[in-house]
This record gives structure tokens, sequence and C-alpha cells, in this order.
């Protein structure tokens, strides 16, 4: 397959509309099934809405109105799990720097254990001989994508079949997803291993992976009753740390990667003389990967200039003037670490009714979502 097309927002308008005339009326019958990328049976929209080139709530929005509210039922919810794992993460931040902090030591390791070594440069290569596995390591590197089932399985056999560090895992689809994204990607590993739902890991199985591959894959060896993983000390909640409020008047506009529709930003009275754009792209990330994010920036500007008759530039020295600096909340992850000091993190009303929603399990969001989307 070639790769994906520079994400923008017009490019994801037409994703969505393509989905929606398309493979949207059969969703939830046929997203499990994992066709390739020729034959898609799920949106392939994440690439637009970690980026917020699209907002999850147009999006399912869009989609209630496309297929209706029963038709969209399982679609809506999907949506809703990126919304979830965003809350879960900003109430547990010691996932993430427990992630970073085992990536570290998973290299240590690496560093130091010969075995272990070899059955991570096999895996990264795509060279376990495993069925499936192999294609996959392949596919991800080459085409920046995998299916979620694919994403399920290979996260499961590289944890219980390898038994390789799921932080490496993690930090080899971070490094090549076009959608990678800290709170999706280490929740679903977590919730892989059995740490995030503790106790009830997902174990691939030979015969679920040939039954949703359509016989493509039909891995032998695999391990399919391992234990779950286990940790001394799970994350912590925390409360949800509190937005800041819009100044009234004159501000400056500061964009990042997590949010990059600021036509629909929650700016009340406030007038946006500037806007700059920083470009924080995870640590290693692969070149396509790059390129992707500095095409989504470069379209977020020229909007923005557009839509507030200003100027729109990349991030420098100096670009505010004496203006005080407004910024969509950046979620935990790169683009969080880099932001300067002193900017106003302002919150869209979907986060701040949804992710204290979503501190504990799934379930309790998903409750909610009829009145979520009712609002
Ligand atoms: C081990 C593992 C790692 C993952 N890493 C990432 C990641 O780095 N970035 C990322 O965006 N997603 C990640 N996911 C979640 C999921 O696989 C992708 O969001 C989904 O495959 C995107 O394809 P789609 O747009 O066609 O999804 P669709 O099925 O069309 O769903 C529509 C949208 O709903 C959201 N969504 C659907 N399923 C999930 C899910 N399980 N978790 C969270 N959001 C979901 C996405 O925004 C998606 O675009 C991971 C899943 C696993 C199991």
């Amino acid at each position: 397959m070639p790769a994906f097309p520079a994400p923008t927002r017009a490019a994801g308008l037409d994703a969505l509309a393509a989905f929606l005339a398309g493979p949207g009326a059969d969703y939830a019958a046929a997203r499990n099934t994992d066709r390739g990328r020729a034959a898609p049976t799920t949106s392939a929209l994440s690439p637009y809405l970690r980026r917020r080139l699209l907002t999850e709530e147009e999006v399912a929005q869009a989609a209630i109105r496309a297929l209706g509210a029963r038709g969209a039922e399982k679609f809506v919810s999907e949506v809703f799990w990126r919304t979830y794992f965003k809350g879960h993460l900003e109430t547990h931040p010691r996932a993430w720097t427990g992630f970073l902090a085992g990536c570290d030591a998973a290299r240590g390791r690496l560093a130091a254990e010969p075995g272990l070594r070899r059955t991570h440069a096999r895996a990264i290569a795509g060279e376990t001989g495993i069925d499936g596995f192999d294609a996959w390591a392949a596919q991800l590197v080459a085409e920046n994508w995998l299916h979620n089932h694919a994403r399920m399985w290979f996260a499961s056999i590289w944890i219980f079949t390898l038994r390789l560090p799921w932080e490496l895992g993690a930090a080899f689809f971070l490094r090549h997803l076009i959608d990678g994204d800290p709170a999706s990607n280490t929740l679903s590993w977590r919730w892989v291993a059995g740490l995030h739902t503790r106790g009830k890991p997902y174990l691939a199985r030979r015969d679920n992976i040939r039954e949703f591959t359509e016989g493509r894959h039909d891995p032998a060896g695999l391990d399919e009753h391992a234990a779950c993983l286990d940790e001394a000390m799970p994350p912590r909640e925390v409360p949800l740390p509190p937005a800041d409020a819009v100044p009234g008047g004159e501000v400056a506009l500061l964009l990042h990667l997590d949010d990059l529709h600021p036509e629909s930003l929650p700016l009340g009275n406030a007038r946006v003389m500037r806007v700059a754009g920083l470009t924080a792209s995870s640590e290693g990330a692969a070149e396509a990967v790059r390129a992707a994010d500095t095409a989504a920036m470069a379209d977020a500007l020229a909007r923005a200039g557009g839509h507030f008759g200003c100027p729109a530039e990349p991030l420098r020295e100096g670009w505010a003037g004496d203006l005080p600096v407004v910024t969509p909340w950046a979620p935990l992850g790169p683009s969080a670490e880099a932001l300067p000091a002193g900017c106003r993190r302002i919150r869209r009303d979907w986060d701040e009714r949804a992710w204290p929603l979503s501190n504990r399990g799934y379930s309790r969001l998903r409750g909610a979502i009829p009145k979520l989307m009712g609002a």
C-alpha cells in the first residue's frame, strides 16, 4: 500500500465521508477483521483524530447523522475510547512516566543481555519466524499503520510469546505509527499486558488470528496460557489538573500536535492577533511520522492565519511580543513536555466533561455517552 496522504483537515474530511459512505454501514460486524489497508473495515481516521485535525465530537456527530444513533453506536463508542485513554492518562500520569522509565531500564537490559538483544532485533526486523507477527512488523515499518486487531495480536505475542519488555514494544509502535499517541498507545499496551484491567491479559490465539485475517495468517507456537504481567506500584490516580480561564482581549495562540483545529477552540471573547505552531514529534519518530507532523502543522497554521486574519508561523523566539499566550490543553506527551512556560492552557468542553469520567474503567464513560452526545 502507498503511504498515507499528508494528514490535513481536508484529507481527514474526505476520509470521513468515504468511511460513512462505505465501510461505516458494516462497521460493527466487520471491524475486527483485518483485510489489509486495501480493503478497510475501519475508518483509518486515527491520524487525523490523534492530531485533532478532526475532533472526536464532529466525527461522532457526523457518524450519527449518516448512520443513525443505532447504526453509529459501536463506532461512536470506539471514538470515545480515545477520549477515555486521554482522560485516564491525565489522571494517572505515572503510567506515562513509568513507561518512559521502563523503556530506559529495558534498553539497559538490551545492552547487558545478548539473548534478549537478539530476540528484540529479530522482532523489530520481522524475522521471528512467527506467521503474522513478522508481516505486521514489516507493515508497521513500511506503512506506519496496523489494524487494531493486528496491534492487539502483535503486542500480545511480543509480551507473552517472545517475552520481551512491553515498554520496548510500545516504543517501537510510537516510533512508527502515523497515529502514535502517548495515551492510546501506552494504555493499550498496558491493557494487553494485564496491567490496565489488572489480572486480565489479552492472549492472542491462533484460531482467532486465522479467523480474523481470513486465513492469511495461521501462527503456530503461541503461548496462549501465559500469566499476566504485574507491577509493584500501579500508577496512582491524581486529580485532573484544572484548565486556565481564557483571557479577554488580545491574545497570541500557540498550536501544537495534540490540537490542530483552532477554528473550534473555546476562545470566548479573546481576539487572536498571532498564531505560532510547536511541532514536537515523539522522540525517535520515524521520518514518515515527522513528515506527517510537519504537514499537519503547516495545514493548521494556514487555516489559523485565514480564520483569525493574522500572522501564523512556526514557533520562534519572541513571536508573541507582550501578548498573553493561550494554548489548547496538551495531554501528557511530547507537546506538553515542550510547551514554553507561562502558557494559559484551555480545555475543550468535550474533554472537560468526559475526562472526569475516565479515571477508572471504560464502562463509566461508555454509560455516559448518550448524555455526552446529547449535551
Ligand atoms: C497495542 C495497541 C497500541 C495502540 N496504539 C495506538 C496509538 O498509538 N494511537 C492511536 O490512535 N491508537 C492506538 N491504538 C488504538 C487503535 O488500534 C487505533 O486507534 C485504531 O486502530 C485506529 O484505526 P481506525 O481509525 O481505523 O479506527 P476505527 O475502528 O475506525 O475507530 C475510529 C476511531 O476511534 C478511536 N479508536 C478506535 N479503537 C480504539 C482503541 N482501541 N483505543 C483508542 N482509540 C480507539 C480512534 O481514534 C479511531 O480513529 C492502539 C491499540 C493497541 C491494541
